[in-house]
């Protein structure tokens, strides 16, 4: 998957709304949306290079910040909830967010949140 399908399911998961712009400028991939406190942002992508990450601008202030996707999310619409899972391979508890494996000996009912996205862990 790359950055920009990436960035794009998690907006899809979030129900928020984005413009797409892949055409007009084949080097690179953009996404835009607009934040809780309209702001709007946009995600752009190396399309040739398939980099795990994008810059994300704010367009008020043209300021930018490369980051991957999940870190783009979070900046901008904050870090949502996650649940804590067992990965396919039934090695290790997972956010289900960012897969991060949660470290062995870790106490499940004492995380609140992910400690690599930021989530908020809920229960099902
Ligand atoms: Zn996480």
């Amino acid at each position: 998957m790359t950055a920009t399908e990436e960035v794009r399911r998690l907006l899809d998961e979030r129900g928020v709304e984005y413009k797409t712009d892949d055409t007009s400028d084949s080097w690179y991939e953009r996404t835009t949306w607009r934040s809780e406190n309209n702001l709007w942002w946009t995600y752009e992508v190396d399309a040739i290079e398939e980099l795990p990450y994008g810059t994300l601008t704010l367009l008020d202030t043209g300021s930018n910040n490369s980051m991957r996707p999940a870190q783009a999310i979070t900046a901008t619409l904050g870090p949502g909830e996650c649940h804590l899972e067992i990965n396919t391979s039934m090695t290790a508890v997972v956010c289900d967010r960012c897969n991060y494996p949660m470290p062995s000996g870790t106490v499940l009912t004492e995380v609140h949140f992910c400690p690599n996205c930021g989530a908020r862990v809920v229960e099902e």
